[in-house]
């Protein structure tokens, strides 16, 4: 039976979270994610070499919209 799952934040912890739930089971949960930003998850470590421009923010994304 598929479970009502909801997340609060796609940050680096709920990505990773999210992607181990649907990897042992796509069809488990029916997932309902919040973001306070208006994007998907990324690797937020990785967010000084976008501002020094050695990196795209797309290079950083995890887990895109369509994701
Ligand atoms: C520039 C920078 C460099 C870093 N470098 C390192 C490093 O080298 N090594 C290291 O270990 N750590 C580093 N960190 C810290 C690391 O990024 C954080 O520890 C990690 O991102 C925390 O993951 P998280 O999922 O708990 O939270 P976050 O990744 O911060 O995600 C939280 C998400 O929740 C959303 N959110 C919050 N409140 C709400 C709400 N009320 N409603 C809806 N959405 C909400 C936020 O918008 C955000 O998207 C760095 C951080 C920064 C900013």
């Amino acid at each position: 039976m598929t479970q009502n799952l909801v997340v609060i934040g796609a940050g680096m912890a709920s990505g990773r979270l999210l992607e181990h739930l649907t990897d042992s089971d796509p069809c488990a949960y029916s997932i309902t994610l919040f973001n306070g930003e208006p994007r998907g998850n990324y690797n937020r470590l990785m967010l000084s070499p976008v501002l020094s421009g050695e990196k795209t923010y797309e290079q950083i994304v995890t887990h895109d919209g369509d994701w």
